[in-house]
């Protein structure tokens, strides 16, 4: 069996980010610090938080006064801001740089006199954590039907933003009917949207080109890698999320000759090993990277963290 690994795959800049936050807050301010929902979505990375001291919680009520506290790369509402403020928490902001530009979009389209659309999942954290940061008139679409039955004047002056986890690929059909819909509508550069979603997808594309099946590495819960999944059934290729090698099912591989392996932007490569590991017990197994997208993506740490580090090493 020959097993194709996506190029790229895995960790994005952003989830890379959060969970050296959540590390590097343990080393400088040691146990117990607190993260407000799943850092990332996947439970491995969680859990290997949570044996570190990282406790996750809901909601900061469950938070001490003052404690060290840790906002997930999907972002807050301003709201969840405010009550950390009150409750005088010392906190410490993982929501994903290219999440935080998307806030400043609506905020701005908002300051320009404009209902904001956002594109995106009802339910995600992202999703509740945008439409929480802006403070003016807002509304969630998911598919081009919710454009159909928006109740707003074709005239409203109106901007779209999208939900980072979504592509343009994703996005392009809502975004026409909105268009189609609207006289006076405005939205974002392309180059705007989440590199890492575009480049996971692209090359997920092409791997189901050549690809028998696909296995896509990543969490029930991880809008992304889901959408990875769908991606390849819609290329007519059988594809199966799968959270790590204890949940392969012989039978998806069976007869295949080429197996095309993804993971989400939240799942650790560790995880794609271990699906390899698994196909090996099936028999022998030939691995290979598809050529792609070389990422050098990197974010900066917080301030506040970064001042600590200098601080501790003295640089
Ligand atoms: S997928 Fe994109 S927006 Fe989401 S955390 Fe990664 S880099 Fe940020």
């Amino acid at each position: 069996m020959r097993v194709i690994l996506a190029q790229p795959r895995g960790f994005c800049a952003g989830v890379i980010r959060a969970i050296d936050i959540v590390e590097q807050a343990l080393a400088r301010f040691g146990p117990p610090v607190y993260v407000r929902h799943e850092i990332v979505h996947n439970r491995h990375v969680v859990e290997s938080l949570r044996a570190k001291g990282a406790r996750f919680v809901e909601h900061l009520s469950e938070v001490p006064p003052g404690a060290i506290t840790i906002f997930s790369a999907h972002g807050v509402a301003r709201r969840v801001e405010e009550e950390a403020r009150t409750r005088k928490l010392n906190v410490l902001d993982a929501t994903c740089p290219l999440v935080a530009k998307v806030h400043g979009q609506g905020k701005r389209y908002v300051a320009q006199g404009r209902l904001v659309i956002l594109v995106g999942h009802a339910g995600h954290p992202e999703v509740e954590g945008t439409l929480g940061q802006i403070a003016g008139p807002a509304v969630l679409v998911q598919t081009e039907r919710d454009v159909e039955a928006l109740d707003i004047a074709p005239t409203t002056p109106v901007a779209y933003i999208t939900q980072t986890t979504l592509s343009v690929d994703d996005t392009r059909a809502v975004i026409s009917a909105l268009e189609r819909r609207f006289s006076d509508i405005v939205g974002p550069d392309i180059d705007d949207i989440c590199y890492a979603t575009q480049n996971r997808q692209s090359a997920v594309r092409a791997l189901a080109k050549v690809a028998d099946v696909l296995l896509v590495v990543g969490a029930k819960n991880s809008s992304n890698s889901n959408r990875l999944r769908e991606i390849g059934r819609e290329a007519g290729v059988p594809s199966h999320l799968i959270a790590d090698g204890s949940e392969l099912d012989a039978a998806w591989v069976r007869g295949a000759s080429v197996v095309g392996i993804t993971a989400g932007a939240s799942a650790p490569e560790e995880l794609v090993e271990d699906v390899i590991a698994s196909l090996r017990r099936l028999g022998p197994v030939e691995v290979s990277v598809q050529p792609g997208i070389e990422e050098k993506v990197e974010f900066r740490l917080p301030a506040e963290l970064l001042r600590a580090r200098r601080a501790a090493t003295g640089t």
